[in-house]
């Protein structure tokens, strides 16, 4: 799969996904469809703002830059401002209208594990909050901290960037083990990877611009993840710095001796350590690669179809379905939208591996596919979807820009309630979005047991964007909840999840989060505000 994209530029727009000269107006025929179905309002985005007055006390930013150096240490607003939010819809709302209020005092850029230990060990003793910064590309509110850490009277906020951890520490190429430094970017570690004739596998669609280190601690999850696996079960040992010290982890494939901690750092969010360096599973890179794309008649037989291939052990490396309403602007002549059911749902394959490996893959998959009552639509569409997978955030941007409301979102549950889940997310969030509002859903991560749901939302953009948002990622929530769905896939929870998340782990799994906060962060400096509710 060739994943090699430019190096990512080490700063985004935060009024935008990548870079400030990323924007993609829309194609003339898109523009038409995108009016016919929304309405065009040109908003483009206000000057950012002044950030807060930085009110960190002079004798921490010395200590910084004796410990880092004074090119390692930023209190410009320029930088500032680009560190206000992350890149949920809400974040880029917030900073198009100009808001920074929640702008870090400082950035700091440590070059290896020790000087993470030594900002830390300053911060605890400062009494300030420390942010980790990978990528900034998280979707739930973790990314930024400013406001957060002042309104809970902390000294201020750093964000920690860890952009300069960038190297490939160590491999293993009998065990086929390799550890990374948790600021390298996908396409970064992928291409140090690749010089050993290696290759990771993780590609989420954010792939361009996220870290290692974001990846272990969001518990993120990607594209090629029926193949590859998520990366919490790519990880085979991380080492973070805490308050507490360093904290090592993994010696062996796989442990008896006790709870998996190492599960405490994946997920964790900057909450209860930074992480500095992840060890992962790496695989030897495949010699050849098939794209396709089926028809199944609906999204009942291609769940059917595709949950036989997960429990009969026959997964291709990337698998989805979309299901009709998507397929139909997939797929179809994208007028056809209201007659959605026609178009069927587009299934999307690719199977690597070695030559004899994708062959007898390609033939066991097409050939559930087809008793499923699928149609083989030949290359094309498989093709299509690879070239154009990392293209959605610019779109999101361009709809922005004419109006539209445009979001997404996530979730999982067992096979047994798919149907229902997806019927109580897709009503929830019509019904408080209004006329107008198009829903469309994909399944790309399967397991033998169940699958995750992923909705793409679109509807007028109306007065206040930000607010009908909110008002529907409230409702979608509190429908995932009651239907059993868990309230986050593979974007972690942050600051935006945090009020549903005892739905899940119950009072006794609160008390343990916050127990772990506790021990860990006693000063309460990592991340305020995220994970722990
Ligand atoms: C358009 C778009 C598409 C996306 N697609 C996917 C997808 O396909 N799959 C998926 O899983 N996610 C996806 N995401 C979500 C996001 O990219 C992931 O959560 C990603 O893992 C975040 O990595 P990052 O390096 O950007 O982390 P950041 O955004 O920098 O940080 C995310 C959180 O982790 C903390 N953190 C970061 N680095 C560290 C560290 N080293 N130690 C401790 N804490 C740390 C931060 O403080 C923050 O709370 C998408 C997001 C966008 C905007």
């Amino acid at each position: 799969m060739d994943v090699s994209r430019t190096a990512p530029p080490t700063e985004m727009d935060p009024q935008r996904w990548g870079p400030t000269d990323c924007a993609e107006p829309l194609a003339p025929a898109a523009r038409g469809l995108v009016e016919l179905a929304f309405g065009l309002a040109e908003t483009p985005p206000a000057p950012l703002g002044t950030p807060p007055a930085d009110g960190l006390p002079a004798a921490v930013r010395t200590a910084l830059v004796d410990l880092l150096g004074p090119a390692h240490v930023d209190d410009g607003d320029a930088l500032r401002r680009l560190r206000t939010a992350g890149k949920s819809t809400p974040d880029l709302l917030r900073a198009r209208a100009g808001d920074v209020a929640d702008a870090p005092d400082l950035v700091v850029r440590p070059a290896d594990h020790d000087q993470v230990q030594a900002v830390l060990d300053l911060a605890v003793a400062h009494r300030v909050a420390v942010v980790p910064f990978g990528g900034g590309t998280g979707v739930v509110g973790g990314v930024a901290g400013g406001r957060t850490a002042r309104e809970a009277g902390l000294a201020g906020a750093l964000s920690l960037d860890l952009v300069r951890l960038d190297s490939l520490l160590a491999l293993d190429e009998v065990s086929l083990t390799a550890t990374l430094g948790a600021g390298l970017r996908g396409p970064a570690a992928e291409a140090l990877l690749a010089e050993h004739g290696l290759v990771l596998g993780h590609y989420p669609q954010s792939f361009e611009h996220a870290s290692i280190g974001g990846f272990a601690a969001t518990r993120s999850s990607g594209q090629a993840s029926a193949g590859y696996g998520r990366f919490d079960a790519m990880v085979v040992g991380l080492r973070a710095a805490t308050p507490r010290g360093q904290w090592r982890l993994g010696v062996a494939p796989a442990s008896a001796a006790g709870p998996d901690l190492r599960q405490v750092l994946l997920g964790s969010e900057g909450a209860f350590g930074v992480v500095t360096e992840v060890t992962v599973r790496v695989r030897r890179a495949p010699s050849s690669a098939r794209f396709g794309g089926w028809r199944l008649p609906d999204f009942a037989a291609a769940t059917t179809a595709v949950r036989t291939l997960a429990q009969e052990g026959l997964l291709p490396t990337v698998l989805r379905i979309s299901d009709e309403t998507e397929t139909a602007l997939n797929l179809a002549d994208p007028s056809a939208v209201g007659e959605a059911a026609s178009a069927g749902c587009l299934v999307v394959v690719d199977v690597e591996g070695s030559a004899r490996h994708v062959a007898r893959r390609w033939e066991e998959v097409a050939e559930v596919l087809a008793a499923h009552g699928g149609t083989d639509l030949g290359a094309g569409p498989g093709e299509a979807w690879r070239d154009g997978r990392f293209h959605g955030p610019y779109l999101r941007d361009a709809l922005l820009d004419v109006g539209v409301l445009v979001e997404t979102l996530e979730t999982a549950t067992f096979w047994s309630g798919v149907d229902g889940l997806k019927a109580a997310v897709t009503d929830a969030v019509s019904a408080s979005l209004g006329d107008g509002t198009l829903v469309l859903c994909h399944v790309s991560h399967v397991y033998e047991t169940g699958c995750s749901l992923y909705f793409t939302v679109a509807a007028p953009g109306g007065q206040d964007r930000a607010a009908r948002w909110g008002a529907a990622k409230a409702a979608a929530c509190e429908a995932i909840v009651a239907a059993g769905g868990t309230i986050t896939h593979h974007h972690a929870v942050g600051r935006d999840h945090r009020p549903w998340l005892h739905h899940e782990v119950g009072d006794v799994g609160v008390g343990v989060l916050r127990a772990l906060k506790a021990e860990l962060d006693p000063t309460g400096v990592l991340n305020p505000g995220v994970l722990v509710p």
